[in-house]
């Protein structure tokens, strides 16, 4: 039996998660779950899993989780503290799944603690970067990526030196967007950004997929977790998601990953590492796929890969700086205020605007994340 934080439990990274601790309760005993705001459905949960403690991070919320717990001897705490504080309590694997920069400082308060940590929270390492790394190097923590594409490279990695590997080739669904013009893209909807043909996520990695934003945050976060250089990792648009991500070796071999759409797949396969588990998952059928296609991405219609890969190459802040830009402009975006070609356009414009020198501790990296989305939210208000 181990024991298991899950940061984000109500997501759609987090109920995944708890639906495979569901099917071997044995296996796991469960510390602390946190959601943002959803008290009665994180209460719901804490009560199923016999958590120790649930954390709302909108302290707004707290009156609400406690009544929901009362008489359950499970505690109750709200506000960003709170959530440091579960996050360090020493789970031996941590599930990263808040959405966002929101989820920096609990992760790194689970990265301290020396344990496991799943990381599907890719923005708390694009932001936070080396500070994160060297965290992970210092504390002797593993970090373990569930980014279904990170998944797949793990794998295909697996007791393979990076010295030998010649390109590291991330797939991309190329989102619902994919085929659209330019003036469609200008027009489109958020209810048509958030209806992914492949995948069932949250609204936020929807719209990021929609963008091609998800892949450079990919682009960036693969930098960090694999290293054999930005120079070696490439993108390519295979629209069945069937192909999860690719490693090829000095020698011409190519090993790929495989697997339906199912984030449970990925999840599993870093909540048993280095065992395997069961999933529920219906096994691939490739005679009934038939075809997987593949083609290069299009930087002129979706900028967002150039900008990601750019944002790498300088380093330091900057990748934090696109992070929050983006951010910003998805909520927006979201919330109708701007154009759906303007989330680009929105975080080319900050990185212009904004370069702060390179962060040495997570403080830094908070203070650069609040800066670019002070920038990017005046730059909302007056489009
Ligand atoms: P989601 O929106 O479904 O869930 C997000 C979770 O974080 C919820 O529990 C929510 O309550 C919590 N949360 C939101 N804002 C918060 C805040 N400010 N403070 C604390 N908690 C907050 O998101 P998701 O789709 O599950 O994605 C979670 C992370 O996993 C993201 O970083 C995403 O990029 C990554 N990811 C998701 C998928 C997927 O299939 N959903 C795949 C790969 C990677
Ligand atoms: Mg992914």
């Amino acid at each position: 039996m181990r024991t298991l934080t899950v940061l984000g439990a109500t997501g759609s990274i987090g109920t995944s998660t708890l639906d495979l601790v569901r099917r071997n309760p044995e296996g796991w005993r469960v510390v602390a779950l946190t959601a943002h705001s959803s008290a009665i459905e994180l209460a719901r949960l804490a009560r199923e899993f016999g958590a120790e403690i649930a954390v709302v991070a909108d302290e707004a919320c707290l009156p609400a989780l406690r009544d929901a717990l009362a008489g359950s001897g499970i505690e109750a705490a709200g506000g960003p503290a709170a959530l440091v504080e579960a996050a360090a309590r020493g789970a031996q694997v941590t599930v990263a799944a808040i959405v966002g920069c929101a989820g920096l400082a609990p992760t790194m308060a689970a990265i301290e603690q020396g344990g496991v940590i799943a990381l599907a929270n890719k923005e708390a390492l694009v932001s936070a970067g080396d500070v994160m790394m060297a965290a992970v190097e210092r504390h002797g923590a593993t970090l373990l990526p569930v980014d279904s594409e990170h998944n797949a490279i793990f794998q295909c990695l697996c007791g393979n030196d990076p010295e030998h590997v010649r390109w590291i080739t991330l797939t991309a669904s190329g989102g619902p967007f994919r085929d659209w013009s330019w003036e469609r893209l200008v027009a489109a909807t958020p209810a048509e950004a958030v209806r992914h043909p492949n995948w069932d996520m949250g609204a936020k990695i929807s719209v990021d997929s929609a963008t091609m934003f998800n892949k450079g945050l990919e682009l960036i976060e693969a930098y960090h977790l694999f290293p054999v250089g930005l120079d070696h990792l490439r993108i390519i648009v295979h629209p069945q998601s069937v192909v999860h991500s690719m490693v090829e070796y000095r020698d011409g071999s190519t090993l790929a990953q495989l697997g339906p759409s199912d984030m449970r797949v990925p999840i599993a396969s870093a909540l048993a590492w280095p065992g395997r588990m069961d999933t529920p998952c219906a096994p691939l059928d490739l005679a009934a796929i038939g075809e997987l296609t593949f083609r290069s991405p299009d930087e002129v219609r979706f900028p967002a890969t150039r900008l990601a890969r750019e944002a790498a190459q300088s380093g330091g802040a900057v990748p934090a700086v696109l992070n929050a830009a983006n951010e910003i402009a998805v909520a927006a975006f979201l919330g109708g205020q701007i154009g759906f070609t303007r989330i680009a356009a929105q975080v080319e414009d900050v990185l212009s605007s904004y370069a702060p020198p390179p962060p040495d501790c997570l403080s830094d990296v908070l203070e650069v994340d609040g800066e670019a989305r002070a920038r990017a939210r005046l730059l909302v208000t007056s489009t």
